[in-house]
């Protein structure tokens, strides 16, 4: 017969209290330990120095103690880096970290899944399939060991967090959410971030945006958009199929209504594909809708094998003035961390 040994991270802050009380630990170890799991980071038990080396002995006998480990960490010309975390199954899943200093503004974009299980034609990671969900913890240390990452190399915490690396956010509902419940919930629970500093990024599942807004949803939503009718849509985003854009569209206005947080379009750019002025009106027709949205034009990162390009500096502009001149809230990003393939699109584990 085997035993499972288990991860003490799946145990609450009244449990670790009581099972310390049980080994004649004083309560107030339970704390500073749930401390170290959560809101410090410790990447082993050795890191939690304030407990007893006999108390840490006999945990690391009771418990395992899952961590990311950074097994690749790559660093773009413009200072964009990503990092090929190892899971402790031996799955490999990306983070990249976007700092801007000239805007004080420092983002880390996490995966929430090993692989994905949507296939967006446009998409590295789309064609590694679905491995497994992260778990809560898994999205969670991304976060935090990031957030080391840059104050070693940019001597400054992060300000935001998106949700947007590899897989489909709320695909992985429930470790989705409890993991920014985590970021958000003081310490010793979690990091403390204010919950507008957190954008969940989603290709489009109708029935979960309504979810979140039923659940009390604090943070900021995005829709990864790509095109602003139907039949482009599907050729691009199979998910379309079945949430088209009228049900995603009545999903963000029940979103709204209940939650009044901020909503963005994401839309990728390709040369001729939606980039035209009649793509452009169409994308107007979907910021008028009952709830406020800015659009972020994104440059594409062509990937091996896909038949799009990005398109031309004059189509992009006359794209993104054609919106603002219609009353649209727009910004074009420019693409960073494409020489390591950091990009939007680009995550596979290469
Ligand atoms: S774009 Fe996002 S949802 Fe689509 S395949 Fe890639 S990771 Fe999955």
């Amino acid at each position: 017969m085997t035993t499972t040994v288990r991860d003490i991270r799946t145990i609450s802050l009244p449990d670790l209290e009581a099972l310390l009380l049980s080994w004649n630990e004083p309560r107030f170890r339970a704390r500073q330990l749930y401390e170290w799991l959560w809101a410090k980071g410790a990447t082993d038990w050795d890191a939690m120095t304030n407990l007893p080396k006999p108390l840490r002995q006999r945990l690391r006998e009771t418990f395992t103690f899952h961590i990311l480990r950074a097994e690749v960490v790559q660093r773009s010309a413009d200072g964009t880096m990503k990092t090929r975390w190892l899971t402790h199954d031996d799955h490999r899943i990306e983070s990249v970290l976007i700092p801007v200093p000239e805007d004080g503004r420092y983002t880390v974009c996490v995966s929430t899944q090993v692989g994905c299980s949507l296939t967006c034609s446009f998409c590295a990671t789309g064609r590694m399939g679905r491995k497994r969900n992260l778990t809560a913890y898994e999205i969670y240390d991304q976060v935090v060991l990031v957030n080391r990452q840059c104050q070693e190399a940019y001597g400054h915490a992060l300000t935001n967090v998106v949700y947007m690396g590899m897989g489909e956010p709320l695909l992985n509902y429930a470790n989705t959410l409890e993991s920014v419940r985590r970021l958000t919930a003081p310490p010793p629970e979690g990091l403390g971030m204010g919950a507008h500093r957190i954008t969940i990024s989603t290709a489009g599942i109708a029935k979960m945006i309504r979810q979140l807004a039923d659940d009390g949803y604090r943070s900021n939503l995005a829709l990864s958009l790509h095109a602003a009718d139907d039949a482009k849509r599907n050729t691009i985003m199979p998910i379309n199929e079945t949430n088209h854009l009228e049900a995603l569209m009545q999903a963000l206005e029940y979103f709204y209504a209940r939650t009044h947080n901020r909503i963005s379009y994401e839309y990728i750019a390709f040369e001729r594909f939606n980039d035209t002025l009649e793509d452009a009106a169409r994308l107007v027709r979907l910021c008028r809708r009952r709830f406020p949205v800015r659009v972020n034009i994104i440059e594409y990162n062509p990937i091996e094998g896909a038949s799009f390009e990005k398109s031309d500096e004059n189509r992009l502009n006359a794209f993104a003035a054609y919106l603002a001149n219609h009353g649209v809230t727009v910004t074009v990003r420019r693409s960073r961390g494409k020489d390591i393939d950091a990009a939007c699109g680009q995550l596979a584990n290469k």
